[in-house]
């Protein structure tokens, strides 16, 4: 860490995200938050995905003059097996190749040693998956901050579940309902809901979690992107019981306050032009749109699936905008029933968006009144920042303890029923979710009945909440306000790093 006399003087940080949109887009808003605070931000980006975000980056430095920069670090394609471009998880469609791209990211330690050493930047915030950048860091006497892309509530039940094995706690089957000891209320789960490595049988990640946790014990601290009125037991859980050192500076994507800024925060390609969208929505009655959308990563149901899915939303009689990314319009065999697109798009009941869709401008407009959600951390936390109830399709990673926060503690949605944790490289090949409960689910969403109108009332509180702890004074705001003077403090007395 460089030192510097004035009190004022500017910081410079680096942010490094992993190469998933789900950790990408909440790295790039925060070095947005970072750099309207006046620090000086450089993202660490691999070169096709730098192309995603240098538009709205550069909008930023354009219009706003904020000091935010981007830095390219190029994959070792090659050398790690991997195809020319792949440099995202959502390109990648075989479970082998994981391997390999966690190989390829790690031997950036080396060229990220470089920078450090060039730039002496005064902290960085890497994604908890870049565990080498703990070490890199050190070597500069820099504090490494972690990432994780999701909030207090998941990774209290992570680690509890971590540290306090199932088979201790007595469970014999797989549907057994159990609950997750140690925690501020009584969460329940089941084994189906856990993932491989939980249960023993994916050693690759198990390793990898191992790796994760201890690199992050010898860091500065964690970036929570989530605020504390969110899950204030939580926070408090995480800091006091689990001893983390913790910020929380979200919601981030709240960065993002005009039509402009939502539909470019990752230029993704979208099929449907936004103005169309945007027509589309406004020719339609307050709230009475279901969004539908899993996720940024592609998605492998079943065919048949995604038919029962298309017939329980006929059923429901719901208007709706459906992110069905991964149906190619070549393929010879549509998963949707026959006629379902044509017979949605004549009466405007629906609109199917198969490439990438601006999910925060969508939710944010006052036609959308429910989310159908695999509860991913960001997609769960724009639904509350809309204000906008969900119904709950959790598939894998942490999707499960999020249900659970948000049907269960938030009560702002409805579970659709889905029972068992599947790896995001498996292609699924049966119905979990059978159209009679898709329609009963939406409907009770969407309805006027006594649990809707009191999931909505209660959406609506967490969103004003979401919105005062992103202003000035605070929770957020303050928790930002915090980090960058102590920082500042440590810049002009470099002896009191503390941390690695
Ligand atoms: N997203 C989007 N358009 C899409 C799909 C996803 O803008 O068509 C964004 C979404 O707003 C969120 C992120 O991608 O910020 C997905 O993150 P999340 O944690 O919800 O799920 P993941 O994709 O990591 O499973």
């Amino acid at each position: 860490m460089s030192s510097c006399e004035a009190a004022d003087c500017q910081l410079h940080i680096f942010l490094f995200p992993f190469t998933a949109y789900g950790h990408m887009i909440p790295i790039i808003d925060m070095a947005k938050l970072f750099a309207a605070r006046g620090v000086k931000t450089t993202l660490l980006l691999t070169p096709h995905n730098a192309t995603m975000f240098s538009k709205s980056v550069e909008r930023e430095r354009s219009l706003f003059g904020l000091d935010i920069h981007i830095q390219i670090l190029g994959l070792p394609f090659k050398e790690a097996g991997l195809p020319e471009g792949i440099e995202n998880i959502d390109d990648i469609r075989s479970p082998d190749m994981l391997p390999s791209h966690f190989l390829a990211i790690q031997s950036l330690q080396e060229p990220l040693e470089q920078l450090l050493e060039k730039h002496r930047p005064d902290f960085i915030v890497a994604d908890m998956f870049l565990t080498f950048a703990t070490e890199a860091a050190a070597k500069y006497g820099i504090p490494r901050f972690v990432f994780h892309g999701t909030g207090f509530f998941p990774q209290c039940i992570e680690e509890t579940l971590v540290s306090r094995k199932t088979h201790e706690l007595g469970i014999t089957s797989d549907r057994e309902i159990f609950v997750v000891p140690d925690l501020p209320d009584n969460i329940e789960m089941t084994r189906l809901q856990l993932s491989d490595h939980l249960r023993g049988s994916d050693a690759f990640m198990t390793e990898a979690w191992e790796h994760i946790r201890d690199s992050e014990k010898k860091s500065y601290g964690i970036l929570v992107n989530s605020f504390y009125e969110l899950e204030p037991a939580y926070a408090m859980h995480y800091k006091n019981v689990l001893g983390k050192r913790a910020w929380s500076i979200g919601p981030v994507s709240l960065r993002n306050r005009n039509n402009i800024d939502k539909a470019e925060r990752a230029a993704k390609k979208t099929s449907t032009d936004e103005h169309i969208l945007v027509n589309w929505l406004d020719s339609k009655d307050p709230r009475s749109v279901l969004y539908i959308c899993f996720g940024s990563m592609y998605s492998r149901l079943s065919k048949a699936q995604w038919h029962e899915i298309a017939l329980g939303l006929e059923d429901s009689g719901t208007s709706f905008i459906w992110v069905l990314r991964n149906i190619k319009q070549e393929e010879e065999e549509s998963p949707l029933p026959e006629g379902f697109e044509d017979r949605m798009a004549a009466g405007k009941r629906g609109l199917i968006i198969k490439e990438w869709a601006p999910q925060v401008l969508i939710l944010d407009h006052p036609a959308v009144g429910g989310f159908m959600t695999h509860c991913g951390w960001n997609s769960r936390l724009e639904g509350v920042s809309a204000g906008v109830p969900m119904v709950t399709w959790p598939m894998s990673a942490e999707q499960f303890y999020n249900e659970n926060l948000i049907t269960k503690v938030l009560k702002i949605g409805i579970q659709v029923g889905v029972e068992k944790w599947n790896p995001w490289t498996r292609d699924l090949e049966d119905v979990s979710v059978e159209k009679e409960k898709v329609s009963k689910a939406v409907s009770r969403l969407m309805g006027d009945g006594e649990e809707a109108k009191n999931m909505r009332t209660r959406v609506k509180e967490l969103s004003d909440m979401a919105k005062e702890a992103v202003e000035e004074g605070g929770s957020s705001y303050e928790n930002l306000t915090a980090l960058i003077q102590e920082f500042k403090m440590l810049k002009q007395k470099p002896s009191n790093v503390v941390g690695n």
